[in-house]
C-alpha cells in the first residue's frame, strides 16, 4: 500500500492554500466545504477568491510564498503555475512537518487528493496513488452512477436511529435483522429521495413495531478444496453476512480472509497435538449460537453434504427447530480432477465415477467387489492411512496391479502436489504425501499426461511427474 487512505477533520483548522487561479479555486472550494480555516496566499487572485475574502470566508496574503506562512497550519495545498514555487512550498512543508500536496504532481506530495463520491455522511474516495487519474475517474463516475442519491439520507437516518435500536432490541441478531430490513426498505429509500419525512416516519415506526425474530439460523456453506476462487457466489454472501462463522481445518485461509470481519470464528478442526473437537461438540456450539439469535454459518471444506458430516449436524437443529439452509460447494473430487487434468468421466475410460470413504466404520462396509469393477473411476477421500489395503483389496478382487493411479495433495491451491503411479505402488506412494490428499483410480489417469494444466503453469511438467 502506497498510500493510506484516511478522513482528515479538518473543521476550523488552520491551511493553507497557495496559488490564486482556476486550479486553486477548485481546491479551496472543497477546503471550504470541508470545514477549514483558510489563508490563500499568491501573487495574484481571480475574481472568486475576492469574493470569498468579502464574505469573510477565507483570509488573503497577496505577494511572494515565504516558509513562515506555514505556521500552525494542519495542511497545505501547493497549486500554483509555476513549479518552483511549488517545489520551494513542499520542501519548506516537508521541514515543518506540514502534510503538503502538489496539485498534479504525485511525486511532490506528502498527501494525494482522491476523486470523491460524496452522499455525506458517506464518502467514497478512490485513487489510483497518481498513476492513472484517468482511470479513477472511470471508476469515480461508475459508483456516482451506481450509488443512490438518498444514500447520505439513508446514513443520517440510520445515525438518529442507532440509541433507538440498541434499546429496543436487547440481541444483535435482532439489531441487524432490523437493520438489514431499513437498509434494504425500497419504498422508504423512495420517500427519502422525496424527502417526504412524514411518510418515511411513518415506514420507520413500522419497522420498529415489527417483531424482529429473536430465533437464529445455521447456513451450512461448502467453501470447496482450497482455491478461493471456487468458493460460490452465495457461499460468499452468506460469509459475509454471518454474526458467527465455525469452521475447520479443511478452509483454507484465502476464503477465511473473506468472511464479514465483525463476525466471530470459532474453529473447531483438530491442531497440531490436539484432537478435533468431538462431533456432539460441534453439533452442540452450532445449536447454542442459534439459539442466542445469531446467523450462524458452519464452513466446511468442499461440499458439506460429501463426507463433511453435514447432514448430522442438521438432524440436530432440526429436532431443536432451528431454520437452516445449505449452500453447496465444489467437492475434493471435482476441484483436483480439474485442477490435476485428470478428468473423473470419459467416453473411452470410464462411465461412472464412485466418491469412496477410505476410512469406511467398520470392515466389511466397503464391497471391493464391486470397486474393482471396470470402466469407472474410483475417489477415495481419507485414504491415505488404509492406502495399502485399499490395493490390496482392489488387487485381490480382480483390477489390475497396473491401473493408473494418482494422489493429489492439497488439490487446486498453490502447494497442489500431485504424484502418479500404478495400483501396485499405491501404498508406498501414499508415505510420501500429507492429508489432505485424495487417491484417484483408473484409466482416466492417464489422460493427465495431455490435459495437466494447473501444474504445468508453476512446475514444468517432467519435474511435477517427478514431484
Ligand atoms: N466435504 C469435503 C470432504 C471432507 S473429508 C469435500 O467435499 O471435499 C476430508 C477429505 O477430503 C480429506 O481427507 C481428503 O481426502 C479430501 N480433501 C479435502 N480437500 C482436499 C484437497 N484440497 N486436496 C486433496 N484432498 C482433499
Amino acid at each position: 500500500m502506497d498510500y493510506l487512505p484516511i478522513f482528515c477533520q479538518l473543521q476550523r483548522k488552520a491551511c493553507l492554500l497557495v496559488g490564486g487561479g482556476e486550479v486553486a479555486e477548485r481546491k479551496a472550494r472543497l477546503l471550504l466545504d470541508a470545514g477549514a480555516c483558510l489563508t490563500v496566499n499568491a501573487l495574484q487572485f481571480n475574481n472568486q477568491f475576492h469574493v470569498w475574502a468579502e464574505l469573510g470566508q477565507l483570509t488573503l496574503v497577496e505577494g511572494a510564498f515565504y516558509a513562515d506562512l506555514l505556521a500552525e497550519k494542519w495542511l497545505v495545498i501547493a497549486a500554483t503555475d509555476s513549479a518552483e514555487v511549488n517545489a520551494l512550498v513542499y520542501q519548506s512543508a516537508n521541514q515543518q512537518r506540514v502534510f503538503c500536496n502538489v496539485v498534479d504532481d504525485p511525486k511532490r506530495a506528502s498527501f494525494i487528493m482522491p476523486s470523491i463520491i460524496d452522499r455525506s455522511p458517506i464518502m467514497v474516495a478512490v485513487s489510483s496513488g497518481g498513476k492513472a487519474p484517468v482511470l479513477a475517474r472511470l471508476l469515480r463516475e461508475k459508483l456516482e452512477a451506481i450509488l443512490p442519491q438518498h444514500l447520505g439520507k439513508l446514513a443520517n437516518l440510520a445515525g438518529s436511529l442507532r440509541q433507538r435500536v440498541k434499546q429496543q432490541f436487547a440481541s444483535i441478531g435482532a439489531r441487524r435483522r432490523f437493520w438489514e430490513k431499513l437498509l434494504a426498505h425500497d419504498r422508504l429509500a423512495q420517500s427519502l429521495a422525496n424527502e417526504d419525512t412524514e411518510l418515511a416516519t411513518q415506514q420507520v415506526e413500522q419497522l420498529f413495531a415489527e417483531r424482529q425474530e429473536e430465533q437464529g439460523e445455521v447456513v451450512l456453506v461448502g467453501a470447496g478444496p482450497g482455491d478461493a476462487g471456487l468458493l460460490t457466489l452465495k457461499g460468499l454472501q452468506q460469509i459475509q453476512q454471518a454474526d458467527v462463522v465455525v469452521y475447520d481445518r479443511l478452509v483454507s485461509d484465502g476464503i477465511m480472509a473473506l468472511v464479514r470481519r465483525d463476525a466471530e470464528r470459532i474453529f473447531v478442526g483438530k491442531r497440531a497435538g490436539y484432537h478435533c473437537v468431538p462431533q456432539e461438540q460441534i453439533n452442540q456450539i452450532l445449536l447454542e449460537q442459534a439459539q442466542r439469535g445469531l446467523r450462524v454459518v458452519r464452513l466446511k471444506g468442499g461440499d458439506p453434504f460429501i463426507f463433511g458430516r453435514g447432514g448430522e449436524e442438521l438432524e440436530t437443529l432440526a429436532e431443536a427447530g432451528i431454520p437452516f439452509s445449505v449452500v453447496p460447494g465444489i467437492t475434493a473430487a471435482s476441484g483436483c480432477s480439474a485442477y490435476s487434468g485428470i478428468p473423473l468421466t470419459h467416453r473411452d475410460h470410464a462411465q461412472s465415477v464412485r466418491l469412496v470413504t477410505g476410512h469406511a466404520k467398520t470392515d466389511g462396509e466397503l464391497d471391493w467387489a464391486r470397486l474393482a469393477a471396470e470402466h469407472q473411476t474410483l475417489v477415495f477421500y481419507m485414504g491415505l492411512n488404509q492406502a495399502a489395503v485399499i490395493q490390496q483389496q482392489l488387487i485381490t478382487h480382480g483390477m489390475a496391479a497396473s491401473m493408473p493411479i494418482a494422489l493429489i495433495e492439497n488439490g487446486t491451491s498453490t502447494r497442489q502436489r500431485v504424484i502418479e503411479g500404478e495400483l501396485a505402488q499405491l501404498g508406498t506412494l501414499a508415505a510420501q504425501v500429507t492429508s489432505p490428499s485424495l487417491i484417484v483410480v483408473g484409466s482416466v489417469v492417464s489422460l493427465r499426461s495431455k490435459l495437466n494444466w494447473f501444474a504445468s503453469r508453476d512446475i514444468p511438467p517432467n519435474l511435477s511427474k517427478m514431484a
